[in-house]
C-alpha cells in the first residue's frame, strides 16, 4: 500500500509508539489522583503539554487537552460566543473551512447568531477588502484555518487577527494542518490542533488559549484542565502527543525540505493534462489537489486499491457530496469529482510517491480512452 492521504491522517511516529507503551500496559493509574502512581502520570501528561505548546510555538497563552480538534474547535466557538455581551453574537468565517467550524457557526446560527460566511477567490484565498466591510463593533469571532484540509491554500492569518483585533473580536485559527508542518502564525487567541495529523495517536487534540482570551468551559464535572474541560486525562495518549510534538518540532525543516522535493517529484511523474486547484503560491506543498478534464475520480480511486488517495475530505469522499471547498473557488460539479487529493509527508519515500504518480496518471489517461 502506498499511502497518499496525510491530510486526513498520518502514520503513528515509532518514537511516538515507544513513548507511549509503558502508559498502555503498566502505568494505568488516573493521573488526577493523589497516589504516588497518579502524580506520576500527572507529571507526565505537563511534560507532553509543554511539548505541545513549545511546538505550537506562541507565547502568551497555554493549552488545554481535548479529545479532538474538533471538540477544540467546537468548545472555542462556542464557548466565546457564551461570553460576548448582549447585541455581539456575530460570527465571521469562510466558505473553506472545515466542517468542524461550518457546522459550529451554523448550529449557533440556527439559535441566533449572526453568521457571516465570506466566499473565497478562485485561488482559495481570502479577499481582505470583504473581511474588511464585513467587521462591525458586534462581531465576537473571526475563525479561519491556516492551512486548507482539502487543498493545501493558506491564508493570512496575521494579518485577519489584526484586523478581528481591531474590530474588539477574537480570532480563532483551525491550525490542524499547519502544526508541525509550517510555523503557526502569530495572532490568533485561540488555535485548535490535532496529534494525528503530526504522526500522534487519534483521540487527542488541543486548544491553545491567549490568557484572558478562555472561552467558556464546554464540558462539566471533574474541573480537570483548570476546570475548563472536565473529564480524565488519558495520560497514553498525552504523552504520545508530546512526543509527536517534540518530534515535528525537532523535524520540521528537515520534513519541510523532504515535502517540497515531494511535491516537485510528484508534479513531474503526473505530466501534463493536469490542472493544481488553490493558489500555487500560497499553500503547503504536502496536498497536492489536482483535477483533470473528464476524470472520474471516484472510479480511480476504486481502480488504484493499493494506493490511498482521496477525492478531498475523508468526510467529503465517504458522503459522496461534491467538496464544498472545491465549489467555493467556483468548480462546478464535474470539475470536482474530476479532482483526486495526494497527501504525502515524513514517511513518503520519492520512488513510491512517483510509482503512485505513473500509475494515476496512466490509469486516467486509460479512462479517457475508454470513455473516448
Ligand atoms: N480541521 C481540519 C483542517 C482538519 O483537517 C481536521 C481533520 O480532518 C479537523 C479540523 C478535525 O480534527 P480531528 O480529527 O482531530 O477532530
Amino acid at each position: 500500500m502506498i499511502y497518499l492521504d496525510y491530510q486526513a491522517t498520518t502514520p503513528l511516529a515509532p518514537e511516538v509508539a515507544a513513548a507511549m507503551q509503558p502508559w498502555i500496559e503498566e502505568r494505568f493509574a488516573n493521573p488526577h489522583s493523589p497516589s504516588r502512581w497518579g502524580s506520576e502520570a500527572a507529571a507526565a501528561i505537563e511534560v507532553a503539554r509543554k511539548q505541545v505548546e513549545r511546538a505550537i510555538g506562541l507565547s502568551g497563552g497555554s493549552i488545554a487537552f481535548t479529545g479532538s480538534a474538533t471538540e477544540a474547535l467546537n468548545w472555542a466557538i462556542k464557548g466565546s460566543l457564551e461570553q460576548t455581551p448582549q447585541g455581539h453574537n456575530r460570527i465571521i468565517t469562510v466558505a473553506t473551512e472545515h466542517a468542524a467550524v461550518l457546522d459550529t457557526c451554523e448550529w449557533l446560527a440556527g439559535r441566533g447568531a449572526d453568521l457571516t460566511v465570506l466566499p473565497v477567490e478562485a485561488d482559495g484565498r481570502l479577499d481582505l477588502d470583504l473581511l474588511e466591510r464585513a467587521l462591525d463593533e458586534r462581531v465576537a469571532l473571526v475563525a479561519v484555518m491556516q492551512v486548507n484540509n482539502e487543498i493545501g491554500v493558506t491564508q493570512p492569518i496575521s494579518e485577519i487577527a489584526d484586523m478581528a483585533h481591531k474590530a474588539g473580536a477574537l480570532m480563532l485559527c483551525d491550525a490542524v494542518q499547519a502544526f508541525g508542518r509550517l510555523e503557526i502564525c502569530k495572532g490568533p487567541d485561540l488555535v485548535a490542533v490535532s496529534a494525528h495529523k503530526i504522526h500522534g495517536p487519534k483521540g487527542i487534540g488541543a486548544l491553545w488559549m491567549r490568557k484572558g482570551g478562555e472561552p467558556d468551559a464546554l464540558l462539566h464535572g471533574g474541573g480537570q484542565e483548570q476546570g475548563r474541560r472536565s473529564g480524565t486525562l488519558s495520560p497514553m495518549l498525552c504523552v504520545g502527543f508530546g512526543a509527536a510534538a517534540k518530534l515535528a518540532d525537532e523535524r520540521r525543516t528537515r520534513d519541510y525540505d523532504h515535502v517540497q522535493k515531494l511535491w516537485n517529484a510528484a508534479v513531474h511523474a503526473l505530466g501534463p493534462g493536469w490542472t493544481i486547484n488553490g493558489s500555487i503560491r500560497h499553500r503547503y506543498h504536502g496536498n497536492l489537489n489536482i483535477r483533470r478534464e473528464g476524470l472520474d475520480g471516484a472510479r480511480l480511486i476504486a481502480d488504484l486499491r493499493d494506493v490511498a488517495f482521496s477525492l478531498g475530505s475523508a468526510c467529503a469522499s465517504g458522503s459522496g457530496r461534491p467538496s464544498h471547498v472545491l465549489r467555493a473557488l467556483g468548480l462546478d460539479y464535474r470539475a470536482s469529482r474530476s479532482s483526486i487529493r495526494l497527501g504525502f509527508g515524513r514517511y513518503t519515500t520519492q520512488q513510491e510517491l512517483v510509482d503512485a504518480c505513473k500509475r494515476i496518471a496512466a490509469h486516467a489517461v486509460a479512462q479517457e480512452k475508454l470513455d473516448a
